[in-house]
Protein backbone atom coordinates (compact mmCIF):
# COMPACT_ATOMS: atom_id res chain seq x y z
CA UNK A 1 0.00 0.00 0.00
CA UNK A 2 2.86 2.57 1.23
CA UNK A 3 5.04 1.15 -1.83
CA UNK A 4 1.75 1.55 -3.95
CA UNK A 5 1.23 5.18 -2.79
CA UNK A 6 5.22 6.21 -3.32
CA UNK A 7 4.95 4.95 -6.39
CA UNK A 8 1.90 7.10 -7.42
CA UNK A 9 3.86 10.17 -5.59
CA UNK A 10 6.97 9.48 -7.82
CA UNK A 11 4.91 9.55 -10.99
CA UNK A 12 3.17 12.78 -10.21
CA UNK A 13 6.49 14.41 -9.24
CA UNK A 14 7.94 13.54 -12.36
CA UNK A 15 4.86 14.86 -14.72
CA UNK A 16 5.16 17.67 -12.38
CA UNK A 17 8.71 18.23 -13.72
CA UNK A 18 7.81 17.15 -17.30
CA UNK A 19 4.96 19.94 -17.19
CA UNK A 20 6.95 22.66 -15.31
CA UNK A 21 10.01 22.51 -18.04
CA UNK A 22 7.70 21.93 -20.80
CA UNK A 23 5.74 25.22 -19.85
CA UNK A 24 9.08 27.67 -19.26
CA UNK A 25 10.68 26.25 -22.86
CA UNK A 26 6.58 27.41 -24.20
CA UNK A 27 7.60 30.80 -22.22
CA UNK A 28 10.86 31.00 -23.69
CA UNK A 29 9.85 30.68 -27.51
CA UNK A 30 7.15 32.83 -26.95
CA UNK A 31 7.53 35.38 -25.22
CA UNK A 32 8.04 38.92 -26.17
CA UNK A 33 11.45 39.94 -25.84
CA UNK A 34 11.67 41.97 -22.61
CA UNK A 35 14.71 42.78 -22.52
CA UNK A 36 15.50 46.69 -23.71
CA UNK A 37 18.73 45.53 -25.22
CA UNK A 38 20.50 42.54 -26.54
CA UNK A 39 23.95 43.09 -23.95
CA UNK A 40 24.19 39.47 -22.74
CA UNK A 41 27.82 39.28 -21.35
CA UNK A 42 27.27 41.45 -18.08
CA UNK A 43 30.72 41.96 -17.63
CA UNK A 44 31.84 43.43 -20.57
CA UNK A 45 31.68 46.70 -22.51
CA UNK A 46 31.33 46.62 -26.30
CA UNK A 47 32.11 49.40 -28.76
CA UNK A 48 31.03 49.04 -32.31
CA UNK A 49 32.52 51.36 -34.16
CA UNK A 50 30.31 50.97 -37.21
CA UNK A 51 30.99 50.46 -40.67
CA UNK A 52 28.37 53.71 -41.90
CA UNK A 53 31.01 54.61 -44.86
CA UNK A 54 32.42 58.02 -44.54
CA UNK A 55 31.05 59.45 -41.05
CA UNK A 56 31.19 58.52 -37.52
CA UNK A 57 28.46 56.28 -36.08
CA UNK A 58 29.62 54.71 -31.85
CA UNK A 59 27.67 52.13 -29.83
CA UNK A 60 28.72 51.98 -26.48
CA UNK A 61 27.11 49.19 -24.77
CA UNK A 62 27.85 48.45 -21.15
CA UNK A 63 26.02 47.43 -17.56
CA UNK A 64 22.70 46.96 -20.02
CA UNK A 65 23.18 50.47 -21.10
CA UNK A 66 23.40 51.69 -24.80
CA UNK A 67 25.51 55.16 -25.64
CA UNK A 68 25.48 55.88 -29.39
CA UNK A 69 27.58 58.90 -30.61
CA UNK A 70 26.59 60.38 -33.54
CA UNK A 71 24.17 58.14 -36.25
CA UNK A 72 26.57 58.24 -39.87
CA UNK A 73 25.81 59.69 -43.22
CA UNK A 74 22.30 59.54 -45.04
CA UNK A 75 23.88 57.83 -48.33
CA UNK A 76 24.69 54.86 -45.64
CA UNK A 77 21.54 55.31 -43.68
CA UNK A 78 20.57 51.26 -44.60
CA UNK A 79 23.80 50.37 -42.66
CA UNK A 80 23.65 52.07 -39.90
CA UNK A 81 19.79 50.93 -39.35
CA UNK A 82 20.28 47.67 -40.09
CA UNK A 83 23.27 46.81 -37.91
CA UNK A 84 21.05 48.92 -35.05
CA UNK A 85 18.30 46.63 -36.19
CA UNK A 86 19.84 43.22 -36.12
CA UNK A 87 20.77 43.99 -32.11
CA UNK A 88 17.20 44.20 -31.44
CA UNK A 89 17.95 47.17 -29.56
CA UNK A 90 14.45 49.17 -28.37
CA UNK A 91 16.32 51.88 -25.89
CA UNK A 92 19.19 54.14 -26.35
CA UNK A 93 20.19 55.59 -22.67
CA UNK A 94 21.91 58.50 -24.43
CA UNK A 95 22.32 59.79 -27.44
CA UNK A 96 25.27 62.18 -28.08
CA UNK A 97 25.63 64.42 -31.48
CA UNK A 98 29.28 65.40 -31.67
CA UNK A 99 28.76 68.29 -34.25
CA UNK A 100 26.51 68.84 -37.10
CA UNK A 101 27.80 67.73 -39.97
CA UNK A 102 25.74 65.88 -42.41
CA UNK A 103 28.38 62.61 -41.83
CA UNK A 104 27.47 62.32 -38.08
CA UNK A 105 24.10 63.79 -37.96
CA UNK A 106 22.80 62.50 -41.72
CA UNK A 107 20.81 59.73 -40.41
CA UNK A 108 19.92 61.36 -36.87
CA UNK A 109 16.13 62.13 -37.42
CA UNK A 110 15.90 58.40 -38.05
CA UNK A 111 17.86 57.27 -35.03
CA UNK A 112 15.28 59.34 -32.58
CA UNK A 113 12.51 58.30 -34.68
CA UNK A 114 12.86 54.69 -33.82
CA UNK A 115 14.41 54.50 -30.70
CA UNK A 116 13.25 54.90 -27.12
CA UNK A 117 16.01 58.11 -26.42
CA UNK A 118 16.26 58.50 -22.91
CA UNK A 119 18.85 61.67 -23.06
CA UNK A 120 19.88 63.81 -26.02
CA UNK A 121 23.49 65.36 -25.78
CA UNK A 122 25.17 67.72 -28.52
CA UNK A 123 27.20 70.96 -28.12
CA UNK A 124 25.63 74.44 -28.49
CA UNK A 125 26.34 75.29 -32.01
CA UNK A 126 23.41 75.13 -34.80
CA UNK A 127 23.51 74.31 -38.38
CA UNK A 128 20.57 75.40 -41.27
CA UNK A 129 21.31 72.32 -42.87
CA UNK A 130 18.39 69.72 -43.41
CA UNK A 131 20.40 67.10 -41.71
CA UNK A 132 20.18 69.39 -38.64
CA UNK A 133 16.52 70.62 -39.26
CA UNK A 134 15.05 66.95 -39.38
CA UNK A 135 17.22 66.10 -36.51
CA UNK A 136 15.77 69.26 -34.37
CA UNK A 137 12.21 68.18 -35.50
CA UNK A 138 12.41 64.68 -34.75
CA UNK A 139 13.57 65.75 -30.83
CA UNK A 140 10.57 67.79 -31.11
CA UNK A 141 7.98 65.40 -31.90
CA UNK A 142 9.64 63.18 -29.28
CA UNK A 143 9.32 66.02 -26.55
CA UNK A 144 13.58 65.59 -25.99
CA UNK A 145 15.42 68.43 -25.15
CA UNK A 146 18.70 69.20 -26.22
CA UNK A 147 21.60 68.69 -22.93
CA UNK A 148 24.59 70.99 -23.88
CA UNK A 149 28.05 68.97 -23.97
CA UNK A 150 30.79 70.46 -22.90
CA UNK A 151 33.71 70.28 -21.11
CA UNK A 152 32.52 68.82 -17.49
CA UNK A 153 29.23 67.32 -18.49
CA UNK A 154 29.19 64.61 -15.71
CA UNK A 155 25.62 63.69 -16.15
CA UNK A 156 26.29 60.70 -18.37
CA UNK A 157 26.44 57.67 -16.11
CA UNK A 158 27.05 54.29 -17.99
CA UNK A 159 26.72 52.26 -14.75
CA UNK A 160 29.17 50.41 -12.33
CA UNK A 161 33.13 50.14 -13.30
CA UNK A 162 32.23 52.75 -15.37
CA UNK A 163 33.87 56.80 -15.35
CA UNK A 164 32.58 58.99 -18.15
CA UNK A 165 35.01 62.38 -18.75
CA UNK A 166 34.05 64.86 -20.81
CA UNK A 167 37.25 67.38 -22.02
CA UNK A 168 35.83 69.31 -24.42
CA UNK A 169 34.43 71.63 -26.09
CA UNK A 170 35.39 74.00 -23.74
CA UNK A 171 35.07 77.69 -25.43
CA UNK A 172 31.80 79.27 -26.33
CA UNK A 173 32.76 79.83 -29.81
CA UNK A 174 34.65 77.61 -32.79
CA UNK A 175 35.15 78.76 -36.52
CA UNK A 176 35.14 75.58 -37.72
CA UNK A 177 32.05 73.12 -37.01
CA UNK A 178 34.16 70.52 -36.30
CA UNK A 179 35.98 71.53 -33.13
CA UNK A 180 32.46 71.71 -30.66
CA UNK A 181 32.93 68.28 -31.36
CA UNK A 182 33.39 67.05 -27.61
CA UNK A 183 36.48 65.14 -26.66
CA UNK A 184 35.19 61.92 -24.19
CA UNK A 185 36.84 59.32 -22.12
CA UNK A 186 35.07 56.04 -21.55
CA UNK A 187 36.68 54.32 -18.73
CA UNK A 188 35.63 50.67 -17.74
CA UNK A 189 37.75 48.75 -15.29
CA UNK A 190 41.12 49.26 -15.92
CA UNK A 191 40.33 50.09 -19.78
CA UNK A 192 39.48 53.60 -21.36
CA UNK A 193 38.75 54.78 -25.06
CA UNK A 194 38.65 57.83 -26.13
CA UNK A 195 36.04 59.65 -28.33
CA UNK A 196 37.00 62.20 -30.41
CA UNK A 197 34.76 63.13 -33.27
CA UNK A 198 36.14 65.62 -35.83
CA UNK A 199 37.79 67.88 -33.32
CA UNK A 200 40.78 69.18 -34.80
CA UNK A 201 44.22 70.26 -33.72
CA UNK A 202 43.02 73.49 -32.22
CA UNK A 203 40.71 71.55 -29.85
CA UNK A 204 43.85 68.66 -29.17
CA UNK A 205 45.96 71.74 -28.17
CA UNK A 206 43.71 73.10 -25.93
CA UNK A 207 43.01 70.13 -23.87
CA UNK A 208 47.01 69.52 -23.29
CA UNK A 209 47.34 72.68 -22.00
CA UNK A 210 44.68 71.64 -19.35
CA UNK A 211 47.50 68.63 -18.93
CA UNK A 212 44.49 66.21 -18.08
CA UNK A 213 44.68 62.76 -17.93
CA UNK A 214 43.30 61.83 -22.00
CA UNK A 215 45.49 58.71 -21.84
CA UNK A 216 43.59 55.89 -23.28
CA UNK A 217 44.12 52.28 -24.94
CA UNK A 218 41.92 52.80 -27.82
CA UNK A 219 41.69 56.13 -30.10
CA UNK A 220 39.16 56.67 -32.03
CA UNK A 221 41.27 58.73 -34.76
CA UNK A 222 39.98 62.31 -35.23
CA UNK A 223 38.27 63.56 -38.26
CA UNK A 224 38.51 59.93 -40.33
CA UNK A 225 42.56 60.74 -39.94
CA UNK A 226 42.50 63.60 -42.11
CA UNK A 227 45.87 66.02 -41.40
CA UNK A 228 43.87 68.54 -39.17
CA UNK A 229 43.87 66.18 -36.17
CA UNK A 230 46.12 63.52 -34.60
CA UNK A 231 48.70 65.94 -33.88
CA UNK A 232 52.20 64.07 -32.72
CA UNK A 233 52.22 65.77 -29.17
CA UNK A 234 48.22 64.72 -28.58
CA UNK A 235 48.61 60.92 -29.93
CA UNK A 236 51.75 60.90 -27.43
CA UNK A 237 49.92 62.08 -24.63
CA UNK A 238 46.87 59.99 -25.46
CA UNK A 239 49.47 56.97 -26.03
CA UNK A 240 47.00 54.11 -27.19
CA UNK A 241 47.59 50.80 -28.00
CA UNK A 242 44.54 50.93 -30.55
CA UNK A 243 43.37 53.31 -32.77
CA UNK A 244 39.91 52.91 -34.89
CA UNK A 245 39.72 55.11 -38.26
CA UNK A 246 35.98 55.47 -38.98
CA UNK A 247 36.57 55.92 -42.92
CA UNK A 248 34.85 55.06 -46.10
CA UNK A 249 36.12 53.75 -48.88
CA UNK A 250 37.65 55.81 -51.82
CA UNK A 251 36.17 58.49 -50.10
CA UNK A 252 36.88 62.18 -51.91
CA UNK A 253 38.57 63.92 -49.03
CA UNK A 254 41.36 61.01 -49.08
CA UNK A 255 40.91 60.08 -45.88
CA UNK A 256 43.27 58.82 -43.42
CA UNK A 257 45.65 61.04 -44.50
CA UNK A 258 49.33 59.40 -45.10
CA UNK A 259 51.11 61.40 -42.39
CA UNK A 260 48.17 60.32 -39.86
CA UNK A 261 49.29 57.01 -40.78
CA UNK A 262 52.92 57.10 -40.51
CA UNK A 263 52.02 59.41 -36.77
CA UNK A 264 50.28 56.23 -35.71
CA UNK A 265 52.65 53.43 -36.90
CA UNK A 266 55.77 55.50 -35.43
CA UNK A 267 54.01 55.48 -32.37
CA UNK A 268 53.20 51.47 -32.27
CA UNK A 269 49.58 52.00 -33.23
CA UNK A 270 47.97 49.22 -34.29
CA UNK A 271 45.08 50.59 -36.66
CA UNK A 272 41.92 49.40 -37.47
CA UNK A 273 40.10 51.06 -40.50
CA UNK A 274 36.10 50.67 -40.82
CA UNK A 275 36.61 51.22 -45.20
CA UNK A 276 38.70 48.17 -44.52
CA UNK A 277 37.43 46.14 -41.54
CA UNK A 278 34.01 46.94 -42.25
CA UNK A 279 32.28 47.17 -38.22
CA UNK A 280 34.77 47.09 -35.68
CA UNK A 281 33.64 45.31 -32.34
CA UNK A 282 35.85 45.51 -29.29
CA UNK A 283 35.19 44.23 -26.27
CA UNK A 284 36.61 44.78 -22.82
CA UNK A 285 36.47 42.96 -19.69
CA UNK A 286 37.78 45.69 -17.40
CA UNK A 287 41.57 44.57 -17.83
CA UNK A 288 41.73 43.78 -21.49
CA UNK A 289 40.60 44.77 -24.45
CA UNK A 290 40.19 42.05 -27.40
CA UNK A 291 38.78 42.59 -30.97
CA UNK A 292 35.73 40.80 -31.73
ZN1 LIG B 1 33.13 63.87 -40.06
Amino acid sequence: MIKNYLRKKYLFLVLLAILISSLTIGCNLFAPNSNKNTQIDSNKMLVHYIDVGQGDSILIQVNNKNLLIDAGPNSDKKKLLNYLSALNLETLDYVIATHPHEDHIGNMDNVINDYNVLAFYSPKVQSTTKAFEKMVESLKSKNLKINVIKKGTDSIDLGENTKVTVFSPNKDYYEDLNNYSPVIKIEYGKTSFLFTGDAQKDVEKEILATNEDISADVLKVGHHGSSTSTTNDFLKKVNPSLGVISVGQDNTYNHPNDGTIKRLNDNKVTIYRTDKDGTVILSSDGSKITKK
